[in-house]
């Protein structure tokens, strides 16, 4: 049988941006004390397995290839991510994370790839592991780049607004624009009825 999934941007949508002074621009978090989960993502996240779906991140995470963090850091923080689903009976089904930015700084790391959002490489890995059915998948980001991503696989796309990103939105056309992760898992759920 297919089953059918949720698509997760992370940074702005189930973790706050941290302000970093050098460049003056909210970003991704780039140490672990810098992480912090918001408040309702468990209470979507929750939502979201109740209608049957696997939940599943997928975050461009450039910060070590740009020289701006270790990967040391990079992986702590997505374990921080893991622990919090595997405290709360798995939350997250599975976790795509790309390292690589086209002009990055760390050789191993620069490179043109095909996971980078706005690619689907991982989206297309996913559909194929988990047997998934892209007509009832979704997609919840908080920029061009996810919507992209999502439009470009044929999943229903949720735009997250997020004051700290508007730079990075508005020119890829969501199918629906909402506030935060609840408000999308409440969405998800009247149109999976
Ligand atoms: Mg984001
Ligand atoms: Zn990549």
């Amino acid at each position: 049988m297919m089953k059918k999934a949720v698509f997760l941007d992370r940074d702005g949508v189930i973790n706050p941006l941290v302000y970093n002074p050098k460049t003056s621009e909210y970003e991704s978090p780039h140490y672990p004390d810098d992480f912090s989960i918001y408040a309702y993502v468990l209470k979507s996240l929750q939502l979201l397995k109740a209608q049957g779906f696997m939940n599943i991140v997928v975050s461009n995470q450039p910060s070590f290839a740009k020289g701006k963090t270790t990967m040391e850091n990079l992986k702590a923080i997505a374990h921080l991510l893991d622990t919090f689903s595997a405290e709360n009976g798995g939350l997250i089904d599975a976790s795509y994370y790309c390292y690589h930015h086209p002009d990055g700084i760390a050789p191993e790391y620069t490179a043109k790839c095909l996971c980078r959002k706005p690619g689907t490489l991982f989206l297309e890995n996913a559909v194929e592991k988990y047997n998934l059915d892209i007509q009832q998948c979704y997609f919840i980001g908080d920029q061009d780049t996810d919507i992209k991503c999502g439009n470009t696989m044929g999943v229903y796309t949720i735009k997250i607004n997020n004051k700290h990103s508007l730079q990075k939105s508005g020119r890829e056309p969501p199918r629906t624009t909402v506030n935060n992760l609840y408000e999308a898992a409440l969405k998800i759920k009247s149109l999976s009825k």
